[in-house]
């Protein structure tokens, strides 16, 4: 069998379907998997094996015979947990193919094979009966199929089934509640992922301000979740509104209704401000009680408890459909509703009329009707509102412009073309190469700032543009930001370099190409959390799950390069051990050479630490002086404690053994070899510690 994979072409900007051994899916699967981040998740493994053993002494104490369903059991972890808590059978039932086979492998080197059954189903086709799956209905259901918004990866569905088919009435369940919380916010960061703030142009001839039309400031944006490390957003970005409130429970030992419903509190905001947000984390109780519970509650609920790092659960935002001035004091109701899969927030003054009320609070999940959030994703929208970024743009722009230039515009979604237009370029045109069929915002911005028919689109890709596209001119100034939807790694947006390739011949002899040039940088890292993603686990909670590091590390090595892979850094904070290095440069003023573009060298640990890996990223180089980054914003040089831009992936290598740095005084060197392959726009990379 054959796998079909898609991948954006960083050379030619547009997705490609490559042909995959059949191997390729599942390997990609496990190696990405957030199996090692689970099992490093000392406090949630703690808080199942106590629950399970409350629940199997429950049974027991009943007189009846434990019988576990474990739906979704992955490594087999929980049946194991439930074996050696005294259970007198386990169902363990896995839909993932090679997971299942490992928990087998597991299971038996663990000694359970007679205990726990694994069964490679969906639960909705396991069947009950003497010739069935399961001999019998379990009394105790076991699952752990919670996602950040706890909901998203079928809980609900997969419950209401396991209910009226597979468990017993009144069966014990670990976990037998979650609860999920909110609390409603202000936060002009936060806010900026959703909207388009007004954007200033100082130009030769007053200020211009580009506007946003009234469809993207009510537009409710997208249904899609917004899942963050909250406890790296610091208090300064966002002022709470409101205590944390409990918004609803899930009984997961009665029978779960799966069908769309909403829930309602009644809240009044501990500060006026302006609610934009409402934040939300769940937790869950392992038992009836409450005694077992395991929270997802960020650092400033209970600042005292120790917090656990875990990256398979995180908080989520929710944005308003719309921002709404709110009083200290003042009766206000907040709406969930959700669906099978999702859950979204209204926020309405309370009025008198109750039943009305509850009448329109139950809105369809939100749906863009601006086209703004489909052209930009939340990451995009923060760049974007980003105003130091902005003025670097401005500054450079206004340097290389001149009032008869022809400008052409290269990068996805950019607000290049309005702001060269404002800056006074005689022809402005634009082309979104890697995604044609975007809109183009100046198209979505033309009404309220008079822009119809200033910028002219191209659309054509790089290599088809013809003379008459720009009416026989020759371009004087090329821009891009540079960015491209289609971009996975920093250096994938070097696309524009090929982009630029492709279009010489229509550049003028004294082109001003901006960014005129682009670097690669690199700093060796030590994780405070992130390393535990990709590292093995060994034993856990007293089971050996080493079958499963033995198989992400197959996966992991599948390819004989390894890779590197994208990870927003401010949300997993590092700290330096090496000066960050700049590695390679491209420049564009010049078009993609034939060779590749090799570099070998070394780099000092200067600070005592583990080297988890190496960090990568891009800095544009817009002028000879103005230059913005990709990745390291600032980095306080006593303990190498770093600042990553917060719109932006970094590239990150994991070595494959870590090696701790001690001394300073004869300081470690790292040695790499980096290679730029000019054919396929991907960066190879090798480390030796
Ligand atoms: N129970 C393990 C793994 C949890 S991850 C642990 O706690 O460590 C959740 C697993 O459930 C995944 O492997 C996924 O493939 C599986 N899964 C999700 N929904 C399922 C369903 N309805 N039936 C069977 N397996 C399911
Ligand atoms: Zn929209």
């Amino acid at each position: 069998m054959k796998t079909f994979c898609g991948r954006a072409n960083p050379t030619t900007g547009s997705m490609e379907w490559l042909e995959e051994g059949e191997d390729y899916d599942y390997h990609q699967e496990i190696a990405r998997s957030r199996y090692a981040d689970m099992l490093h998740d000392k406090d949630r493994n703690v808080k199942y094996y106590q629950g399970i053993r409350a629940a199997v002494s429950r049974v027991k104490e009943r007189g009846e015979k434990a019988i576990v369903l474990d739906i979704g059991t992955g490594t087999g972890l929980l049946s194991m947990m439930a074996a050696s808590a005294g259970a007198d059978f386990c169902y363990a039932i896995e839909v993932f193919k090679p997971m299942a086979n490992a928990a087998v492998k597991i299971v038996e080197k663990n000694g359970f094979s007679d205990k726990i059954k694994v069964i490679n189903k969906h639960s909705t086709e396991v069947t009950v009966g003497p010739d069935g799956d399961m001999q019998c209905r379990a009394n105790i259901l076991v699952t752990e199929l919670f996602d950040t918004e706890l909901i998203g990866e079928g809980a609900l569905p997969t419950y209401e089934h396991a209910h009226k088919y597979l468990v017993q009435e009144g069966c014990e369940a670990v976990p037998h509640r979650a609860t999920v919380y909110v609390q409603l916010v202000e936060s002009r960061r936060m806010w900026s992922w959703k909207k388009l703030f007004p954007v200033h142009v100082e130009a030769e001839d007053g200020e211009k301000i580009l506007v946003p039309p009234s469809e993207m400031e009510n537009c409710p944006g997208l249904p899609s979740v917004c899942d963050i490390q909250l406890n790296q957003m610091p208090s300064s970005d966002f002022s709470t509104l409101s205590d944390v409130v409990k918004m609803f429970s899930v009984d997961f030992s009665k029978p779960v209704q799966s069908a769309s419903t909403c829930y309602r509190v009644q809240l009044e905001p501990v500060k006026s401000g302006k609610a934009q947000i409402v934040l939300s984390w769940w937790d869950i109780d392992m038992d009836p009680s409450g005694m077992i519970n395991c929270s997802m509650a960020p650092y400033w609920v209970k600042p005292t408890s120790a917090l656990q790092w875990r990256d398979h659960w995180m908080q989520c935002v929710y944005f308003l459909p719309r921002e709404e001035p709110v009083l200290q004091g003042e009766k206000l109701s907040l709406t969930a509703c959700r669906d099978e899969y999702s859950v979204w927030y209204n926020l309405q003054k309370a009025r008198a009329d109750e039943e009305e009320q509850k009448a329109d609070v139950c809105v369809g999940s939100p749906v863009c009707r601006c086209r703004a959030h489909l052209l930009w994703n939340r990451p995009r929208f923060g760049e974007l509102n980003d105003q130091s970024r902005t003025r670097q743009y401005i500054k450079s722009l206004r340097k290389v412009l001149k009032t008869d230039s022809i400008c052409l515009c290269i990068s996805d979604g950019s607000l290049l073309p309005v702001l060269a237009h404002y800056l006074g370029a005689k022809q402005v045109q634009c082309m979104q190469p890697s995604r044609i069929d975007l809109y183009h915002p100046h198209k979505l911005m033309a009404g309220t700032n008079n822009l119809e028919d200033k910028i002219k689109i191209i659309e054509a890709r790089p290599e088809l543009l013809k003379p008459s596209h720009l009416e026989d001119k020759k371009i004087s100034v090329l821009v891009g930001e540079p960015f491209f939807t289609t971009s996975l790694l920093p250096w994938h947006n070097l696309y524009f370099w090929y982009a630029r390739t492709a279009v010489s011949s229509h550049l003028a002899s004294n082109v001003t190409v901006l960014p005129q040039s682009a670097s690669l940088h690199m700093m060796i890292v030590e994780f405070q959390d992130l390393w535990r993603i990709r590292s093995p686990c060994g034993i856990c909670e007293g089971f050996d799950v080493r079958t499963m590091d033995d198989m992400i590390k197959d996966s992991l090595n599948f390819r004989e390069s390894k890779e590197a892979e994208p990870h927003p850094l401010w949300e997993y904070p590092c700290k330096s051990l090496s000066e960050p290095q700049e590695v390679l440069t491209f420049d564009f003023t010049k078009t993609v050479p034939e060779h590749c573009l090799s570099t070998e060298g070394s780099v000092k640990l200067l600070r005592k630490g583990k080297s988890h890996g190496a960090v990568l990223w891009m800095e544009y180089h817009l002028t000879a002086d103005i230059s913005v980054s990709t990745g390291l914003m600032q980095l306080s040089n006593e303990k190498g404690n770093c600042e990553w831009n917060p719109h932006c992936k970094q590239g990150v290598y994991f070595f494959s053994s870590v090696i701790e740095s001690e001394i300073l005084s004869d300081p470690t060197a790292v040695e790499y070899a980096m290679n730029f392959d000019t054919k396929t726009g991907e960066i190879a990379m090798d480390f030796k510690l």
